[in-house]
């Protein structure tokens, strides 16, 4: 990321963001609150001020491992969470937790990232749990949650586990910011493959079948070899294999270990292939893109005569009484975007 222009920040500002990125490199949690909400502010001055204090921290991102847990509501996320990180700091590793939630956008409530939800997780001092931003601070839901993972690196955490429910694009925005995309499932009564998006199995580098306890054990067991069957199959002619699935508890803890190991394999086939490196430049070719177009959005929504106009033309168009495309281009020619005429 290009620094930003230092001179467009006074003094003072410049003083908070040094101290903020001290702050964060120390792994003051209060700290790395506060500049991730300095990243999800759409203030323009604030976007100058994350910029700096992202470049400043950038020699210190990179180093972690980022797995992203999907799974539709009540599969279990959030207590496979609070007990897997638990897991993994009683191994040494200090975790962040933060959540894509795009629903909240919606809402103005949020399903995700809540604390009370991890309770064991969120007393721990070797994790960090973010929150889901409320509604009217988001500049982007991916590209904060990006910016938040380089932020909680840069303050020292070593496994970033980003939360995610099924809900629109947000199941591969986070696939395309992480190492190890991992999908937690439930054995449902009949058939396991029936309603579950095939979407999702082609992005999942690993499966668990949850709630895999009490009488819910051999209905598990089941789900489980169907979904290995099923991704045998899917991704029979990849040279790395299909991903591995498994099953656990995460409520009394059965699995989890299977599960960190699964994952470590997975790290370590990728470190030798070089698929980890190859991975994550193809994802920051992406995010590339991504900010190019969310840039280029929010210019053209700030843009006075655009702005002056956007009103009518998508009521007309709400109305029935002007063609989408046709109001389209005239938005982007308010814009100087020339558009190819047929
Ligand atoms: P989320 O919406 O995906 O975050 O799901 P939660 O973690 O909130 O869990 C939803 C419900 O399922 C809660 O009542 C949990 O106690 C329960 N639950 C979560 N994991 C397990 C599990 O492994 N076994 C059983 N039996 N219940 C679980």
């Amino acid at each position: 990321m290009p620094p930003a222009d230092p001179t467009s920040i006074n003094r003072e500002e410049a003083t908070d963001i040094a101290g903020l990125a001290e702050g964060v490199r120390r792994g003051d949690k209060t700290m790395l609150g506060r500049a991730i909400t300095r990243i999800e502010s759409i203030r323009s001055d604030h976007r100058d001020e994350a910029r700096i204090l992202l470049a400043r921290l950038l020699p210190y991102t990179g180093k972690s491992l980022r797995i992203g847990i999907s799974g539709v509501p009540g599969v279990g996320k959030s207590t496979f969470i609070d007990r897997f990180g638990s897991l993994l700091t009683a191994d040494g590793h200090r975790v962040a937790v933060l959540a894509v939630d795009p629903s909240s956008r919606v809402s103005g409530g949020s399903i995700l990232g809540d604390k009370t939800r991890m309770e064991k997780l969120s007393s721990d001092p070797a994790a960090f749990i973010r929150p889901s931003p409320s509604a009217g601070s988001l500049g982007g839901v991916t590209r904060r949650t990006r910016e938040t993972i380089l932020l909680a690196e840069a303050a020292g955490y070593d496994v970033i586990l980003v939360e995610t429910v099924g809900v629109g694009q947000s199941e591969t925005q986070v696939a395309d910011m992480v190492d190890v995309f991992m999908v937690l499932m439930l054995a449902g009564a009949g058939d396991e493959l029936q309603g579950i998006k095939k979407g999702i199995l082609e992005i999942a580098d690993l499966i668990a079948v949850n709630k895999a306890d009490g009488e819910n054990r051999p209905s598990a067991e089941r789900a489980r070899a169907e979904y290995e069957q099923a991704l045998h199959y899917l991704h029979s002619a990849d040279s790395i294999g299909s991903p591995p699935v498994l099953t656990c508890s995460a409520m009394n803890g059965d699995g989890l270990s299977d599960i960190r190991d699964a994952i470590r394999r997975l790290q370590q086939n990728m470190n030798e292939s070089g698929d980890f490196e190859k991975r994550r430049r193809r994802q920051n070719l992406r995010w590339m893109w991504a900010d190019i177009e969310s840039e280029l959005l929010a210019a053209l929504k700030r843009d006075p005569s655009v702005a002056k106009r956007l009103p009518r033309l998508e009521k007309d168009v709400l109305d029935g009484c002007l063609h989408p495309s046709d109001a389209a281009r005239s938005v982007l020619d308010m814009f100087g975007v020339k558009t190819t005429s047929e």
